[in-house]
C-alpha cells in the first residue's frame, strides 16, 4: 500500500524485446472492434506485436493485427492461445465477459482487471461502488431504485413515484441507449418492464440535463495516474454525434470537479488501464447546474477519439503504456478539436439509396481527420468511423465542423 493505493508487482514488457523463448513482446486485447482496432495501431507504432482475440472473422482489429484468434470469449483453448502468445492482455468490447479476463490473469497480467470489468457490466454493481465512493469522489448517481423481482416493481410503484418520470434500464447489457425504457408514470413501468424481459433493471430517475461529458483516466499498476480534461459530448438517439474537446468547453469549476472525481473513481477501483467515467450537468437552479456521475467504460471511449489527432498521447497510448507496465506521459491538448461520429447513415441519401460521401469536398477542408474502421457493411446506427477536425482556434474549429456536419447530412449540426 502507497498512499492508500495497491501497488501491483509488474515487470514491465518492453516493446521490441524478446521473452526468453525468443517471441517477441505481443500485447493482446479481448474485442475486435474499432477500439481494438485502434489500440492495435497504437500498440504497433511502439513496436509490439499484438493479438486480438474476436469470435468475427471480419473484425475491425483482427483484420489489422499479427494475430487473430478467432473463438469465442470464454473458449479454454482461444483463451490459452491468447495468453500463450501475450506478455499482457487488455479488453476493449464493454461485455467481454469478466470471467475470460478471470481465466486469463491467472497467469498473465490483464489490464482493467475482471473484478472492475464485471463491476462495470453492471448498472446495479456500478451505482453501489460510484455511491460508496460519493464522499471521497463529491459526485453521486442519479437517484434510481433497483428491479429485480415484482414485488420490487410493486414497491416503486406504491411510494417511489418521485422517480417518475423515469428511464427504466437493464443492469446488464446495454449500450448506446439500448435495453432502456423511457416512462412516464408510474402505469407504464410493469409494461415497459416485461418488454425488457423482466431482467435485473434500474429505474433511474430523470433529470434535466443542460449538457453530458466524460473524463478519460488512466492508472498504472503502481498507482499511478493521468488524465484528459473533460469532453463534452451531445448524443443523438441515445448515441454519441459530437464530442467537443476544447477549453471553455464547459464551466471550469464543473470540469475540475469531473476530472478530480473520475480519478478518485479510479483510484477507489485499484483500476489499471484506461477508464472513462460520464457524467451529467444537471439544471439545479444553480447558475452552472451540477454534476451527476453517469456510469463508466473500463476502456478508451467513444468521446476520447479525438486525442488522436488533438493531443501528444492518444486514449490508445495510454491503454498500451498502462497495461505494459510502462510509465504514463501526462498528455497534452496542442489543438482544440470537435469529433464527429459517422454513423452508417452517412452512406445512404434521403431515399435509402447507397451512396458514397462526398469526401473530397470533406477532405479539403483544413484540419480534418478522417478515420474509418474497416467495417464493409454500412447500417443504420452502426459506427463506422469518426472525423475530427482539428485548427488553431475553436471558432475555426467549430466553422470547419459545422461545414464537414452539413456536407455528410450529420446530426447535431446545431449543437456546433
Ligand atoms: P452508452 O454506452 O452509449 O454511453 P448507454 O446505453 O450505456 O449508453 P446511458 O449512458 O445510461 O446509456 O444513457 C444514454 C443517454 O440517455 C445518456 O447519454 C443521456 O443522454 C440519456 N440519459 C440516461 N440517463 C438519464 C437520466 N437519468 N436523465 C436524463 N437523461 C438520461
Ligand atoms: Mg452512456
Amino acid at each position: 500500500m502507497k498512499d492508500g493505493i495497491h501497488v501491483a508487482a509488474m515487470t514491465p514488457v518492453f516493446p521490441g524485446s524478446e521473452d526468453a523463448a525468443g517471441q517477441p513482446a505481443t500485447l493482446g486485447v479481448m474485442g475486435g472492434g474499432q477500439l481494438g482496432r485502434m489500440f492495435v495501431h497504437a500498440a504497433q507504432r511502439l513496436g509490439y506485436f499484438t493479438a486480438v482475440l474476436d469470435p468475427d472473422a471480419q473484425s475491425p482489429a483482427g483484420r489489422v493485427s499479427h494475430h487473430h484468434i478467432q473463438t469465442d470469449y470464454n473458449d479454454p483453448a482461444g483463451l490459452s492461445q491468447l495468453a500463450q502468445l501475450c506478455q499482457a492482455i487488455t479488453t476493449e468490447f464493454e461485455n467481454v465477459p469478466a470471467q475470460a479476463l478471470h481465466v486469463l490473469a491467472q497467469t498473465r497480467p490483464v489490464a482493467p482487471g475482471a473484478a472492475v470489468v464485471g463491476i462495470a457490466q453492471n448498472r446495479i454493481e456500478e451505482k453501489a461502488h460510484f455511491a460508496a465512493c460519493a464522499d471521497l469522489s463529491g459526485v453521486s448517481c442519479a437517484p434510481y431504485a433497483v428491479i429485480e423481482t415484482p414485488a420490487q416493481l410493486q414497491a416503486i410503484q406504491e411510494d417511489q413515484a418521485d422517480l417518475l418520470p423515469g428511464i427504466l434500464k437493464t443492469a446488464r447489457m446495454g449500450y448506446d441507449g439500448k435495453g432502456q425504457i423511457r416512462i412516464k408514470n408510474a402505469g407504464e413501468l410493469a409494461a415497459a418492464w416485461m418488454e425488457l424481459g423482466s431482467v435485473a433493471c434500474v429505474l433511474e430517475k430523470m433529470l434535466p440535463l443542460t449538457a453530458e461529458c466524460s473524463v478519460l483516466v488512466a492508472r498504472g499498476w503502481d498507482g499511478q495516474v493521468v488524465s484528459f480534461a473533460p469532453q463534452r459530448n451531445v448524443h443523438v438517439d441515445g448515441i454519441l454525434a459530437v464530442t467537443h474537446a476544447y477549453e471553455g468547453n464547459m464551466p471550469s469549476a464543473l470540469a475540475t470537479r469531473a476530472r478530480e472525481a473520475a480519478v478518485s473513481i479510479a483510484h477507489h477501483l485499484s483500476y489499471v488501464g484506461v477508464l472513462c467515467v460520464e457524467f451529467f450537468v444537471v439544471d439545479d437552479g444553480s447558475p452552472h447546474g451540477s454534476l451527476v456521475v453517469n456510469e463508466m467504460a473500463p476502456r478508451p471511449h467513444n468521446s476520447g477519439h479525438y486525442t488522436l489527432d488533438a493531443c501528444d498521447a492518444s486514449q490508445f497510448d495510454l491503454q498500451v503504456h498502462a497495461m505494459a507496465g510502462l510509465p504514463l506521459p501526462s498528455p497534452r491538448q496542442h489543438s482544440p478539436a470537435i469529433m464527429l461520429n459517422l454513423l452508417g447513415e452517412v452512406w445512404f441519401d434521403a431515399r435509402g439509396q447507397r451512396r458514397e460521401p462526398d469526401w473530397t469536398a470533406v477532405l479539403s477542408l483544413p484540419g480534418t481527420h478522417l478515420h474509418l474502421y474497416g467495417k464493409l457493411q454500412a447500417r443504420a446506427g452502426r459506427k463506422m468511423g469518426h472525423l475530427t477536425i482539428t485548427g488553431p482556434d475553436v471558432a475555426s474549429v467549430k466553422a470547419v465542423a459545422r461545414h464537414a456536419a452539413g456536407l455528410l447530412g450529420l446530426p447535431g449540426l446545431d449543437a456546433i
